[in-house]
């Protein structure tokens, strides 16, 4: 038997069927000191890109989904002082205390849930494979509108479950109607991303209250990566947590203050959802332990430090990619983040990707977020100079 998604599936439901000598992986047997699971990793798109991208001097690069400033001043000093203070030990596992409080007096402000459950990550990336972890049994479906941001796809493969991937093209707004007929006995979770990564959307209010409505109804968890809240160009952005309980909500601290490397993230719940956190809060006991003490010490300061310098410097890259680039591609203008997802000229990502490598211009090809590949991504967060360059070597190659 070749192996495929269905067989890999089955094997991770049945692992006694992986001794079967039968089962071959691209021609070596499973005794391969590689875990069957990996088989679901496919990393092959991005690495193509930085094969490319390897030889390039001095590269255009719109590819980074990090801010281009440096974290603020005052941040960097907490962390220094944190250090010289001797917060250098492990926390709980769950997180500094006082900075979990932090967390929950701003979660309680936003949504009115009393006494929430909270959890400090290690980056939004730490909370989401908690939760995959913590909820998912192989066989469950987890609907996933795409585009979507990478890790999702990837970790649920790994751990067994299926990804129902509904389609959000061309405008990328939250399809709810398409999310509710997805819906099967078998749906564990919802993920929503907004604003997005990559298309930079914001779901609207209402679309957004809609969904809890549907998800109300079946009784089925939404997760909610808001990574991206402080970046919200044209109106607030609403969280599901403002409508819907049964939210598991992500946020951190990478992109909001250029903090991307101090790995710092949070998962926060309403009481009635706090069982999940403790699952989560056990796994993190047994892996990542906690997240780094002085970052978190430090991350305290963040909650009163205002970004909207920021968030207007890049509202205006926003406004000058958009303005460079609507009258000769087709694009959507993205109301937060910092993406914008656009359809490649001949509507084929990877060759106009390819095309814009070969011209010094670093970008993502849509089929690393998407079951299509018909886009590119654009990272915004770059200095004025290079944006100016991209886009015009960008409208140059149509
Ligand atoms: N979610 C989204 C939508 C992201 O874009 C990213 C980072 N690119 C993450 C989660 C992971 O963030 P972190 O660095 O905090 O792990």
């Amino acid at each position: 038997m070749e192996i495929n998604l269905t067989n890999v599936r089955l094997l991770l439901l049945c692992p006694e069927n992986s001794q079967n000598p039968e089962i071959l992986v691209k021609g070596t047997r499973m005794k391969d000191i590689i875990a069957d699971r990996m088989r679901f990793i496919d990393a092959s798109g991005i690495r193509k890109v930085f094969a490319l991208a390897a030889d390039l001097k001095d590269p255009v690069n719109l590819s980074i989904g990090q801010p281009d400033f440096d974290v603020p001043e005052k941040l960097k000093e907490s962390a220094k002082k944190a250090i010289d203070q001797g917060w250098n030990k492990y926390s709980q596992t769950a997180g500094d205390n006082e900075l979990r409080t932090k967390i929950a007096q701003k979660i309680q402000e936003e949504f009115g849930w009393e006494n929430p459950g909270t959890l400090v990550t290690n980056g939004v990336s730490g909370g989401l494979l908690l939760t995959f972890m913590a909820l998912i049994n192989p066989g469950d479906e987890v609907i996933i509108p795409d585009p979507y941001f990478v890790i999702y796809k990837h970790v649920v493969n790994l751990l067994g479950g299926k990804c129902v991937f509904v389609d959000t093209y061309p405008d990328f707004q939250l399809p709810v109607e398409k999310i509710s007929d997805a819906i099967t006995e078998k749906t564990k979770l919802i993920i929503i991303n907004s604003p997005n990564n990559p298309t930079g959307i914001v779901f609207s209010d209402e679309s957004i209250k809609a969904l809890a409505e549907v998800a109300a109804k079946k009784n089925i968890a939404v997760m909610s990566d808001e990574i991206y809240e402080h970046f919200c160009y044209d109106k607030s952005c609403t969280s599901i947590a403002q409508y819907y309980d049964k939210t598991i909500l992500m946020r951190g601290f990478g992109k909001s203050y250029a903090m991307t490397g101090w790995r710092l993230g949070y998962v926060a719940v309403h009481e009635s959802m706090k069982n999940a956190l403790e699952e989560m809060t056990k796994i993190q006991q047994y892996t990542f332990v906690c997240a780094p003490t002085p970052f978190q010490r430090a991350a305290m300061a963040a909650f009163d430090y205002d970004v909207n310098e920021f968030v207007r410097a890049y509202k205006r890259k926003r406004d000058f990619v958009y303005e460079s680039l609507k009258d000769t591609f087709e694009l959507v203008r993205p109301g937060g983040a910092f993406y914008f997802f656009v359809k490649a000229p001949g509507g084929d990502g990877t060759a106009f990707v390819q095309k814009a490598i070969k011209n010094n211009v670093l970008i993502i090809p849509g089929n690393v977020f998407s079951e299509k590949d018909t886009h590119f991504r654009i990272s915004f967060a770059a200095s004025d100079d290079k944006l100016k360059q991209g886009v015009d070597i960008l409208c140059d190659l149509v």
